[in-house]
């Protein structure tokens, strides 16, 4: 009936998340108010790792890709279900260590790294970096030498490349990241990375386990990730035959799309990794390469579905002939997506959810900014001032891109499991938006 399997409605016609009353919910908590369903990101994981199972003889790994929203609670579900982590900044890196994430699960990623971060993470004993640029790989090197590695001790901190395979995935302009003109790895067509595995396979304090990419997200067709993964395979045959360096890990990124609005359609997890392990297995055979241990990246899909923001209902303004202003106590500062990349959300009055929609409005947020806006042309029952609006599918790139602008402190989090429902992340208050002010 919606966009996620988590939602439903009460016999009050209220909608549930995780069997709780999302009305109740807003009453207890406060708003605005991201909830999260424990269950379904729980589920989530364990169809990723089943796809791989399946479809791969479980020679991969799925790792979380954390900046979808990082959290202690989130690192501690993952860890429990056996992933690994992705973390693209030392803070992300400290919320996981601060979890009790096993440190030799963690990828760091990230364009930039500062020295500061490598040496954190080369100190905290992170599984692999997977390095951006030449410049990094240089800093990395004397980081790592000068932690003990490389020389007579043996040692090699592990390394992946990020590579723009050069791929252009239907998504997008601001997530779109495998093609040439990407902030984001090395270039394959100018010879760039060819150049650097290079270096990095005569380095000593660095072993180079694998080469990763990440086309893009919200990405509906499988095909991008087909081709993406020959062009690697490619990669690593090239280096292998004519370095005779085996490059063990593909890491095939994230970029899964979820359903965001009851049209979207994405692929099942299971069609995913069926079709590409197919793409692997030939690609390698018709290569004469031994098939790579697989990693892949999802974010959105495994948290996004799983998440809803509750807001309340303040002034709603008709302008005759032009549109409905339906403000909430939110906005671009707990979700800026809307007003980033115009991204669209199914909305519903919560106290009314089965109840059909007849209006259409626009809902606004509380910022002092004409874009602060949720969503356009959206349909919703009638709106009335003190309801509770629900924003579906909010469980990925909201709290994690959240600001404090306008100084609004930052909603609760709410996880709701097992038909239990606990604050994991609690509201900012007004003294935590001064603490660093002098
Ligand atoms: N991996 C990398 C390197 C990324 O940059 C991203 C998103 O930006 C992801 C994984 C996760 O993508 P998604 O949340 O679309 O699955």
């Amino acid at each position: 009936m919606f966009v996620s399997d988590c939602l439903g409605v009460s016999d009050h016609g209220n909608l549930t998340i995780g069997g709780r009353d999302t009305v109740e919910l807003a009453q207890t908590f406060g708003t605005p108010l991201y909830v999260m369903d424990e269950d379904q990101i729980r589920r989530n994981c364990r169809s990723y790792k089943r796809s791989i199972d399946d479809f791969y003889g479980g020679r991969g790994r799925v790792l979380y890709a954390s900046k979808a929203f990082c959290c202690k609670a989130v690192c501690r579900i993952v860890d429990e279900e056996g992933l690994g982590l992705d973390v693209v900044s030392g803070a992300e890196l400290y919320t996981a260590l601060a979890a009790g994430f096993p440190a030799g699960r963690i990828y760091f990623h990230g364009n930039n790294k500062t020295p500061e971060e490598l040496s954190e993470a080369v100190r905290s004993g992170v599984g692999y970096i997977v390095v951006d640029n030449v410049y990094e790989l240089e800093v990395l090197g004397q980081i790592a030498q000068s932690a003990g590695f490389g020389g007579k001790t043996g040692k090699r901190v592990n390394i992946l490349f990020r590579i723009k395979p050069g791929i252009d995935a239907h998504t997008h302009d601001f997530v779109k990241t495998g093609c040439i003109d990407s902030k984001f790895g090395f270039a394959l067509e100018t010879g760039e990375a060819y150049e650097a595995i290079k270096k990095a396979v005569v380095m000593d304090s660095v072993n180079l386990s694998g080469i990763h990419c990440h086309i893009g997200s919200q990405i509906f067709d499988i095909e991008p990730f087909q081709l993406a993964a020959k062009v690697m395979l490619e990669l690593m045959a090239r280096v292998k035959n004519e370095l005779g360096f085996v490059i063990e890990q593909l890491n095939l990124g994230g970029g899964f799309g979820i359903k965001y609005l009851p049209e979207h359609d994405p692929v099942g997890y299971d069609q995913y990794m069926m079709l590409v392990s197919e793409t692997v297995k030939d690609t390698c055979k018709a290569l004469g390469i031994d098939t790579p241990y697989i990693l892949i990246e999802p974010g959105r899909s495994v948290v996004g579905p799983a998440g809803i923001t509750l807001y309340k209902v303040g002034g709603i303004k008709d302008i005759p002939g032009v549109r409905t202003y339906v403000s909430v106590d939110g906005g671009m500062a707990d979700n800026p997506r809307y007003a980033l990349y115009k991204s669209e959300y199914e909305m519903l009055i919560a106290g009314r959810a089965a109840e059909p929609k007849t209006r259409v409005v626009t809902v606004a947020g509380r910022c002092c900014e004409s874009g602060d806006l949720l969503g356009e042309n959206v349909p919703l029952q009638e709106p009335r001032v003190g309801d509770t609006l629900a924003v579906l599918a909010t469980g990925a790139y909201n709290y994690s891109m959240a600001s404090n602008y306008n100084r609004l402190p930052r909603p609760a989090v709410v996880m709701v499991a097992g038909g239990e429902a606990r604050v994991v992340i609690r509201r900012e208050s007004y003294e935590d938006i001064i603490r660093n002010d002098l």
